[in-house]
């Protein structure tokens, strides 16, 4: 049996290649699906399903967080408006990297990572600088080695759906400014 970590996901087609390359490594992953920050509702349930279909074809225990919008609404108040990549992801990259650590914590896994490094669009440093100091946390970067092409490969493999906005209303707000 492989070492256990608690992977934090974003959404199930970022999961594919992470999921790949942890158990290539001998990890036994224990998948979390804590993303307070996707709105609308619909949207959170739409990606926890299709992470569903992944972890079933991995054989994976998926945990699910609840979705709490309001306290990350909290958390990023001030900067709505900010551009994307700016503080209100560091502070979002933050918010759910302390609730995964929490989550460590309690279910007895002694480490976790994110599956928020696969994307092209995040910049990893800013990701591990936000997880630095919190315990267990493990700065994997699963954009390196292909991840990233990797996840389109796999995702399509697996019939899964591809959002086209990161995740909070700003995002989708920005998507549909850039749109018209
Ligand atoms: S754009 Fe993405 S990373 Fe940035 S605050 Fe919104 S959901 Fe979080």
């Amino acid at each position: 049996m492989g070492k256990k970590l608690l992977l934090h996901v974003c959404c199930g087609p970022c999961a594919t290649s992470s999921i790949e390359r942890l158990l290539q490594e001998g990890y036994e992953p224990v998948l979390f699906f804590s993303d307070s920050n996707i709105f609308p509702h619909e949207e959170f349930i739409k990606r926890y399903e299709n992470l569903l279909i992944a972890a079933e074809h991995y054989g994976l225990d998926v945990v699910l967080d609840e979705w709490n919008h309001d306290r990350w609404l909290e958390a990023v108040r001030g900067h709505e408006d900010d551009k994307e990549h700016g503080e209100r992801c560091s502070l979002c990259f933050r918010f759910n990297l302390e609730r995964t650590a929490e989550k460590a914590r309690e279910l007895g896994i002694e480490n976790f990572a994110t599956t928020l490094t696969v994307s092209r669009f995040k910049n990893s440093a800013k990701i591990f600088h936000e997880g630095e100091g919190l315990p267990g946390f493990c700065p994997m970067d699963f954009k390196k080695k292909d991840g990233f092409s990797r996840s389109i490969v796999l995702s399509k493999e697996l019939g899964l759906y591809r959002q086209d906005y990161c995740g909070c209303e700003f995002s989708l707000r920005d998507r549909r400014c850039a749109g018209s």
